[in-house]
Parts: structure tokens; sequence; C-alpha cells
């Protein structure tokens, strides 16, 4: 008995060890750069699969069931830096099955957690309330050129912005909360248009000192500069000033929306003006910096709504409603809610912008 166990063991001892180099020769190897990131971020993947005649990458999510991708293509045997891009939150899987004609013979495993961000953002002190102040110039002063805002125009934009708050929220469905912190008018009339794209720059064309706090996330300028020369704008907005340390986003407006014009946009049995259009669209440039700074860039330019199958203008409020949800009418990718994260921080505030 002792020595017909001796005798198996010498055996299997034998059988492990002829079996190693055997083992070594079809090992299969799978490893992953990284086992979190957030969504849109990559997972980089690199295997072999000695023998095999390929492979097959497949992703599963915990809870839902096989991806769409990747895809079941078949892979070389040996790969490096093969890059997965995580589209949804989860918990996933990532399967390398190495295949000898159309049976698998060996599998290796990865697996990955994908956030939204938010938890970042949220330790970064950052949250989702827009501090908008307003600077209303009443008056234009420039060579061959005079306007002023009319009292009953200064009012309708007042009241654009008292709905502001709510139509920003009931957009993006509470995903963006605003305060108008401040309206100020300014009486003392613009002698000069600065900017590069006849936008009017904060200290050199208007003052700026009495009408900001130090948490201002976004400054709205109106002038009634409609038809000026230099000003071929209706709206500006997706650009930064830096103030005594203090950046924050810049949306400018002229005459063109300071006369009510209603009834043509409509949104989930809402009518909206059209000033409050130019205000939302404005403040998505914005938005659209904001996100890119906060990682997801991945979303459709807010300019892109005929592309995306929002063709009549009637349906602007929609493509501004849909692409602040997340849910286009194409499926593809609107902001997240990492998108309308700011911080209060002033100097934290990132620069760079597009107009
Ligand atoms: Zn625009």
């Amino acid at each position: 008995m002792y020595r017909k166990m001796l005798a198996l063991f010498l055996a299997a001892v034998m059988t492990a060890l002829w079996a190693v180099p055997a083992a070594a020769a079809e090992g299969m190897t799978l490893t992953a750069d990284c086992c979190e990131t957030e969504v849109d971020g990559k997972i980089r993947l690199s295997w072999t699969a000695p023998g095999a005649d390929y492979v097959k990458v497949r992703m599963v999510k915990a809870g839902k069931g096989e991806m769409a991708e990747p895809d079941a293509r078949k892979r070389p045997v040996s790969k490096k830096d093969f890059a997965v891009t995580m589209r949804e939150e989860g918990v996933f899987t990532i399967v390398a099955e190495a295949y000898r004609g159309d049976r698998v013979f060996s599998s290796r495993s990865v697996r990955v957690t994908v956030s939204s961000g938010l938890e970042r953002v949220l330790s970064q002190g950052m949250d989702n309330i827009w501090k908008i102040r307003v600077i209303i110039c009443r008056s234009v002063r420039l060579p061959g050129y005079q306007r002023s805002f009319t009292q009953a125009q200064v009012n309708h934009i007042r009241n654009l912005l008292s709905l502001l708050p709510g139509t920003l929220f009931n957009l993006s469905d509470g995903r963006m909360c605003a305060v108008v912190t401040d309206v100020t008018e300014l009486t003392e009339p613009v002698t000069s248009v600065s900017g590069d794209c006849g936008d009017l720059v904060p200290e050199k064309d208007f003052p700026l000192s009495q009408t900001l706090t130090d948490d201002t996330t976004l400054l709205a300028v109106y002038a009634p500069l409609e038809n000026h020369p230099k000003t071929d704008w209706l709206g500006l907005g997706g650009y930064t000033h830096t103030y005594r340390g203090q950046t924050f986003y810049m949306a400018e407006f002229s005459s063109a929306f300071a006369a009510p014009e209603s009834g043509r946009w409509e949104r989930n049995g809402i009518r909206y003006d059209l000033g409050t259009c130019a205000l939302v669209h404005e403040i998505l440039h914005a938005v659209e910096l904001n996100s890119r700074n906060n990682g997801w860039g991945g979303f459709e330019m807010l300019h892109d709504a005929g592309p995306n199958g929002y063709d009549d203008q009637k349906a602007f409020m929609d493509w501004y409603g849909d692409l602040m949800t997340d849910r286009l009418k194409n499926g593809k990718a609107g902001f997240r809610a990492v998108s309308f994260y700011v911080k209060h921080d002033p100097g934290m505030r990132a620069r760079a912008g597009n107009p």
C-alpha cells in the first residue's frame, strides 16, 4: 500500500515535471495597465497566447452581461497596447480567450472598475451651482455709433434672468443649478470695443471692480451693440477672463436679445423667449469648456444640432435639453453630470477657451 502510494506520488511528480515545459509553452498571459478608470478612459491590454490560432476579447458588465465593445473579432495571438475605451460606469470583466480552431483552450480575465468622475470632482470641492453675475451696459458711445437700451429692454433682460435658474434646472433635469447673484446696470457708456472678436473686454471696456465677488462662475454682459460694424455677433460664449487671480467664464449678448420674441421655442410644453435660447446657448459654451476641464470631452458639439437630427430652429430647446441630459435622439453622447461641476476656488478654474 505504502509503495503503491509512493509510486503514484512519484508518477504525479514526474508528470508535473514533465508537464511544466509544455504548460509554459501554452501558458496564456493577459495584463492590463490599470484596473480603475473614469467613463471614456482607456484600459490598455497586452496578451500572449502561445500555441493559439487567434484570440478574442470580450467584455462583460457585472449585472448586465455581454457588452458590444470590444467586439469578438479575431485578434493576433500576441498583442501589446490594445486599448479598450470604457464607455459606461460599472464593474467589468474583460476576457481574452485563446482559440485553437473554433475551440477555446485557454482564457484569462481582468476586472476593471469604471467611475463617473463625480467622486473626483466632489473631492475637489466642486458643486453644480453656477453663480452668474450680470452687467448691463446701458449705452454705447463709439465713433459713429451711439445706442442705448430702453427701459423696456432692460426690464425684459431682467425678466429673462429671473427665469434663467428654473430654465437651466428644467432643461438639465436638475443637473445644473444656477443662481443669478447680481444684476448691475452700468450707466457710464462703453466707449471702446477691445476684443479680437468685437467683444467687450472687462476693465478695458467696462469696469469690473464693483461688480464681482470672489466665487463668480460666469459673467454675462449685455450691451446695445447690435449692427455695430465691429461686432457681428449676437451672443458670445465659451471663453474665460481672469481678474485679480480669479478666472471665470464669460458670455456676452447684444441688443438682439433685448426685445421679447416668444412662441417658437418649446420643450415639454414650456415656451421660451428667444433671449432665453441665447442665454442657454452661450452658457452651454461655458459648459462645453467646463466639461473638458473636468475630463469629459466626448459630447456632441453645441453647434452640431443639425448633424444630430435637430434641424429645425424650433427644436433648439429640445437639442439643448437632450444635450444637457445626455439623451440625444440618435443615441450619441451629450454632457454628463460631471460636465456641470464647477470650482468656487477662484484661481483654480481653467484659463484656456474657444470663442
Ligand atoms: Zn454658439
